[in-house]
């Protein structure tokens, strides 16, 4: 049975992404911030589809938490597959004049280095892993990897590094048959997008995308079960854009 690591699978799109897997028989390795008790119902929902899956409270930011993922994984048999999931927006949507240190480090330390050192960490084991499942890093980035956001300056850059850690360890790993893609999903609806909802809903009625309706967990989550299952197995370091169309060119 392929085992997957998925990071911030407790809510929104991990959560889809986590389910789906769980449901087409991947062993889940779930990873959350909150502790279980927190998030029993989650649990419930992913051991019935998965019996074997565990759910992990854990911050990526720190290395106590990326050692306990790892520990986890290990004690379940190990992993084929990292979702890089977990992500975080800033506290405030400041102007990019305004925006603080404090605020630059927490969207750096979760969504960028947290990240990085997470998949480092995790690309050793992988490297050294025998299994018959493919084995593989998605990183969940954004469509702010490529889009200004001047009211969330310290995102877009966050997710701007990640794209090129996507690159990095696409060109580094390739040759021991671990492949690594970057999903960039669009305006996705989720708890993080639940303050600015009625804005961006106004914005796709009035044409801000070409597919007119807010993304859904699931759209993501079906585009990692493809990946998973090996459909692009000859594509590494490849980006593949999930936001209705948002970043096509029109006239
Ligand atoms: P969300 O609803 O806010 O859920 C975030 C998840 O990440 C939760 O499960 C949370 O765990 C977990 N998490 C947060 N910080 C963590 C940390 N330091 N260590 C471990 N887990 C952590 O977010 P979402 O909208 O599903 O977004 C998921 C990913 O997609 C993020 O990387 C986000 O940047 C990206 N994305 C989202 C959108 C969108 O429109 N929603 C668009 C583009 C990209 P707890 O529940 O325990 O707090």
């Amino acid at each position: 049975m392929p085992c997957a690591i998925v990071t911030g699978a407790s809510r929104g799109i991990g959560r889809g992404i986590s389910l789906l897997l769980a449901e087409k028989g991947y062993k889940i390795v779930a990873v959350g911030t909150r502790s279980a008790s927190d998030v029993a119902e989650y649990i419930g929902e992913l051991t019935s589809r998965s019996p074997e899956s565990i759910y992990v409270s854990a911050d990526i930011s720190t290395p106590d938490g990326r050692a306990r993922i790892l520990d986890s994984a290990a004690q379940v048999g190990g992993f084929d597959i990292l979702v890089n999931n977990a992500g975080i927006a800033p506290k405030v949507r400041a102007d990019l004049l305004e925006m603080t240190e404090e605020s630059l480090d927490r969207l750096i330390n979760t969504n960028l280095k947290g990240t990085f050192l997470l998949t480092q960490a995790a690309a050793k084991q992988l490297i050294e892993r025998k299994t018959d499942a493919h084995k593989m890093i998605i990183n969940i980035t954004s469509i702010s990897a490529e889009t200004s956001s001047t009211s969330r300056g310290e995102y877009c850059i966050s997710k701007a590094g990640l794209s090129m850690v996507t690159k990095l360890f696409a060109d580094r790993l390739a040759e021991y048959g671990i492949n690594v893609y970057e999903l960039r999903p669009g305006i996705i609806e989720t708890d993080m997008t639940a303050v600015v909802k009625d804005k961006y809903t106004a914005m796709i009625n009035g044409g801000l995308l070409p597919i007119k309706r807010m993304g859904q967990p699931s759209d993501i989550a079906k585009a990692v079960y493809a990946l998973a299952e090996g459909y692009f197995a000859y594509t590494t370091g490849s980006v593949m854009n999930i936001d209705g169309g948002f970043t096509l060119s029109r006239l």
